[in-house]
Formats: structure tokens, sequence, C-alpha cells
């Protein structure tokens, strides 16, 4: 080739090259310009956008968002591109370092875990991961969700714990018991059931919010002394239930005895001490039941019973206690039957002045005889009436009947008698009880006069400030009150003397041995001699001898009550022996009744 030729040639090449150089810069110059509009885009990104070696996971890129998040400047990672990875929280790095493991190439996965901020505080991050085999990159973008972690972990608490006495809460207990039972059947524990004794008069006389810093203080000492591995939950109101991962009855005891204690000092609130005991009921896995519901179910019936036997004390559950429930589902169903089908039906029982032998007026006793199970007493209805509440519906029946009573007295003679009806406690505490009971005879057109109450003081006692404005209302509306079963209540009879109470009905129990046991009837002669000093009459019930009767005669007392006299009967009865003159109470001279 000539010379010429060779330095054409090479002066193309220069240029050519030149051309590619010029070229080279305008597209490095362009790439920088991209790469920083790209980095400017990612930067403004609040999610960390990164990639990491797949082998070594040292970083090779990471855009700025990382500076918010970690509190490290991107430059920081770059430099050490292990440091990342010493930022995770010591808990999470075996999570981390799996998850990278097993991640699938080509496939996109997330994984959740925790990091130090330079600041020292937890951040939960959120990133999805892309393995690019090619590159042999895993890639990611990462979020912070420390919030909404926390607002979900706020929102499970609130799910599963008492946001008053941070105590796990009845959804938790539920929870644990059903994982217990499926994941180690084999393994038996204890459920003890605790409620508080009276809590309900606390809350009632000295507000709820006295209340609550009551069940705060129990759930702070329940804590003291309750083991880490026991659950303690606030199954409601003022229940408790610890789930105790023991079933050995001695230890069990020693437990209790140790909840015991715990109320033996008062708890103080405004440097008020208020004393509290506390009744427990104890049922055992898998002795007593092999699910949840019914392991709960008794531990709280033997709670009951360890009401029943006073409070404050401890009782295991026993089968016998299911068979007392059962009897109450029994009677439950005969007063479904009775209610549903209209069987109760008012015997009256006449109560007869002590003085004159004249009829005063009768107690209205209820009665159940059901077609297929014989007649039912009202000591076995009253109590499961009172406690499953069919007893405001039954009390409504007693009272419609004793007005149908008096009108059918009042058809035939122009004086009828007054009717004694009782009322429970349940009634009583309606709020409306008593307005709606003086418009109901206002709409029978009868004089309140006609009516009256019998209360046991425990009905009165139970809610004072109810009972107290009912009886007011009642006393205003004209409709008398006696005071039930009077001598085996603990009231304070200065606090009693100061209700509109017009009658005492000494209890049967006095009655019934008065001129045989001395301190009998000397308590008859007081509470005679006391309630005529307030100006109450007296009436003795459960008169059943003529010894009885005799002293009571001659005790003053002013209205006699009972067998001796004559048993309660039915209305029929008593308006055939009326109209007929038959004698239909005892003494047999008494028959001078008013007509
Ligand atoms: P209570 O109010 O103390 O009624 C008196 C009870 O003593 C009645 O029993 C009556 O039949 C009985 N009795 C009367 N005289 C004698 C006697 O000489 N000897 C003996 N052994 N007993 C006598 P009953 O009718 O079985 O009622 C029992 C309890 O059931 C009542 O006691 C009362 O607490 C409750 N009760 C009855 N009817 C009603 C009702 O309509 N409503 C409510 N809330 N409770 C009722
Ligand atoms: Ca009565
Ligand atoms: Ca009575």
């Amino acid at each position: 080739m000539e010379n010429s030729e060779v330095n054409r040639l090479t002066q193309l090449l220069n240029d050519a090259k030149e051309v590619i150089k010029h070229q080279n810069i305008e597209l490095t110059g362009l790439l920088e310009t991209k790469s920083q509009e790209l980095e400017e885009i990612l930067g403004n990104i609040d999610q960390i956008i990164w990639y990491i070696d797949a082998k070594t996971l040292s970083i090779q890129y990471v855009n700025s968002a990382i500076d918010a998040i970690f509190g490290f400047t991107k430059e920081d990672f770059l430099a050490d591109p292990t440091l990342w990875q010493q930022r995770i929280h010591p808990d999470d790095r075996l999570l981390v370092k799996s998850f990278f493991e097993t991640l699938i190439p080509g496939a996109s996965q997330e994984i959740r875990f925790r990091i130090h901020r330079v600041n020292g505080e937890i951040c939960w991050l959120n990133s999805r991961i892309y393995h690019n085999v090619k590159l042999d990159l895993f890639v990611g973008i990462t979020s912070d969700i420390t919030e909404s972690k926390l607002q979900s972990e706020e929102i499970a608490f609130l799910a599963y714990y008492d946001p008053l006495t941070m105590l796990a809460n009845r959804s938790k207990l539920k929870l644990q018991l059903h994982s217990r039972l499926d994941h180690s059947p084999l393994v038996s524990f204890a459920l003890i059931y605790l409620d508080l004794d009276n809590f309900k008069n606390i809350n009632d006389t000295m507000g709820h919010d006295i209340g609550d810093q009551i069940l705060i203080e129990v759930a702070r000492r329940l804590r003291e002394v309750s083991d880490q591995q026991h659950l303690l939950s606030r199954f409601g109101g003022d229940e408790f239930i610890i789930l105790l991962n023991d079933s050995d009855p001695i230890r069990i005891s020693a437990f209790c005895a140790q909840l015991n204690q715990i109320f033996k000092a008062p708890f103080t609130i405004n440097e008020v001490p208020f004393f509290l005991s506390s009744s427990f009921g104890i049922s055992v896995y898998p002795e007593d039941a092999r699910n949840c519901e019914d392991l709960i179910k008794h531990a709280d019936t033997a709670m009951h019973e360890a009401k029943k036997n006073g409070k404050n004390q401890f009782v295991y559950y026993h089968s016998s206690m299911q068979r007392a429930i059962h009897n109450f589902l029994h009677v439950e169903s005969l007063i479904r039957d009775g209610l549903k089908h209209d069987f109760f039906e008012l015997y009256f029982q006449p109560l007869v002045n002590a003085q004159s032998m004249t009829l005063q007026g009768f107690e209205a006793l209820m009665r159940l005889p059901h077609p297929t199970h014989g007649f039912i007493s009202p000591d076995t209805f009253i109590s499961v009436a009172e406690k499953n509440g069919d007893i405001i519906h039954i009390g409504q029946i007693v009272i419609k009947q004793a007005c149908d009573f008096i009108d059918m007295l009042r058809s035939h003679f122009c004086e009828p008698f007054y009717i004694a009806i009782n009322v429970s406690a349940k009634q009583l505490h309606q709020i409306n009880f008593a307005h709606e009971l003086l418009d109901y005879i206002k709409t029978r057109k009868i004089d309140p006069c006609y009516l009256k109450i019998e209360l046991t003081e425990s009905a009165v006692m139970d809610n004072i400030e109810i009972a107290s404005r009912q009886l007011h209302i009642l006393k205003e509306g004209g409709v008398e009150i006696s005071l039930d079963d009077f001598g085996t209540g603990y009231s304070s009879f200065a606090y009693l003397a100061q209700l509109p109470i017009s009658t005492l009905k000494i209890d049967k129990s006095f009655i019934d041995t008065v001129g045989e046991i001395d301190s009998h009837s000397h308590i008859v002669k007081a509470i005679s001699n006391l309630a005529h000093v307030l100006e109450m009459s007296v009436t003795a019930e459960g008169v059943e001898t003529e010894k009885q009767f005799n002293f009571l005669v001659e005790n003053h007392i002013d209205t006699l009550q009972g067998y001796f006299l004559s048993k309660p009967i039915k209305k029929e009865e008593i308006l055939h022996n009326i109209t007929t003159l038959t004698p239909f109470f005892l003494p047999e001279k008494a028959l001078a009744y008013t007509i």
C-alpha cells in the first residue's frame, strides 16, 4: 500500500476515533444526566430501593431513602457494605439470613424484620426482594412499617387485653385454652375462677371510679403472687380467671391460700380503706372436663358454691354440683311451662286479728300445679325464678291474680279484705316497680289500701337506695309495707325504722319454739314491744299449735297466720266459705269475719 494511502486511512481512523470519542463524551454525559435524574427520582421515594451482591450480601446500590429510615447516610452504607446487616435486631438476624438462603431465583418474596436506628430505636421494616439470577443480585424495596405495626399491636392489645387492669381478657383466655387443648392435650392444668364478694355494693354506694381503682389494685396484687407461667385474665366485671400451669391439689391449695392472703390488707382508695374478700371456684383438666367451655362453666359453678357456703373461700368443682344445675334447668323448664300455659295460681292464707279473731286479709302465695310433674312448691321455683329473672313475669301474674281476687271479694261483700303479696328483691329493684304497680291498681279501680307488700330485710338491704325510694312511692300511693321473715337478717333496726314500714312479720323460726325456748320467747316479746313503740303492727307467721297461739295472743301480737288457723287455700273455696258462713279458720269461735 502506498504511503499516501496509509496516511489517508490513518486520518480517517483518527477522525472516526474523534467522532467516537465525542459520541462517547456525549453518551457519558447523557448517561450521567440520566443517572442523576434517576437518582433524583429514586431519592424522593420514601421506600429504600437497593441491591446487594447475592453471594456476599454486600451493598451495591441504595437510594437516599435509607438516610431517613436508618439514620445513617447512604454513603455510610456504601463505604461499609455490611453495615446494614449489623443494624438488624439480633433476634431477627437468623430469620433474615435464612430468608436469603431460601429465596427462590426469579421470584419475589416478602419479609418483615426489625432494625436498630442510629439512635437505638427499633424500627419495623417490610422488604419485597427479588433474586436477579443474570446479574446475581438481590434487588429489594423496603418500607418502614413501624407505625402501622404499632397500631396493629395496639389493636391486638385491645382485642386480647383488658385496658383497665392490663390483664388478658376473656378472648385471650379462651384462645390460650383452645391452643393448650389442641397442642398439649396430655398436660393437666387448673382454672381458678375468682369473684369478689359484695363488690356490687361498693360500686353502687361509692361509684364506679372507686370500683375501677379497686379492680386495678386486685389485678396488681394478683400479679404479685402469680407465676409468670400462669395466665391471669379479667373475665368480666369483678370476675377473674387464672389459668394455673399445675393440677397438683396441694400446690393449688397453697396458691389459693396465697390468693386469699391478698385480700387481707384493706384496699385503700383516696385514703379510705375497703375490706374485700373473694370466692374461688376451681376446675381441673382433664378430670372435670375436656373442653374449654365446660372447664370455665364448672369453675364458675364451684365459685357459686363457694358463695353459697358463705363466701371468702375456695371450692373444687364436683360432679354433684352439675346435678344441682340439672335440677335448676329442670325447674326452669317447668316454670317456662307454667308461664306459657297459665299454670300459676295464687292461694290465699288468712291473716287473723289476734284480739278480735276477725279476718283481716290474706297473704297471697303462689303455686305451680304442673299437670305432669305435680305440685311444685314456691320454695323450689321462687329461688330459680329469682335467679333467671322469671320472677318479674311471675310477679306480674301475682299482682293480676291478687287484683282479680280483690275484685271477686268486692263484688260479694262491701268491705273486702286486704291481700298481702310477696315481692322479691329483683322486682323491687326494677326502677319503675312502684309506679307501675300503682298505675296498674288504678286502672283496675282498686283502692291501694286493699293491697299490702311483703318484703324481706335482704330485699331492702340489697340496694337500700332504690328500695327506700320505691317504699316511699308505695307508701305515698297508699300501699302498706310489711317486713317479712323479720329477725333473720342482720340489718340495723334503727335503720329499718326510718323506712315507711307498717308491719313486722316475725319469722316462723322464732314462733316454732315460742313458749319453749326462753330466748325465742323474749325475742318475740321484744320485737312486739319495739314495733308498738314505733307504731308498727306485728304479725306472727307459721302459728301451728294452740300453745303458740295462746302465747302470741297473750303477748299482744296483732295478727296471726299459720296452719293452726288455716292453710293457704284456693280463692273459690274462700268465697264459698265466706258466703256460706262455713268456718274456715280456727279457733272455731272465730266466725265473725267482717262481711
Ligand atoms: P313466706 O313469704 O315466708 O310465706 C310463708 C310460708 O310459710 C308459705 O309457704 C306458707 O304456706 C308457709 N306457712 C304458713 N303457715 C305455716 C305453718 O303454720 N307452718 C308451716 N310449716 N308453714 C306455714 P309457701 O307458700 O311454700 O311459700 C314459701 C315462700 O315462697 C314464701 O315464704 C315466699 O318467700 C315465697 N313465695 C311464695 N309465693 C310467692 C310469690 O308470689 N312471690 C314471691 N316473690 N315469693 C313467694
Ligand atoms: Ca310472706
Ligand atoms: Ca315469711
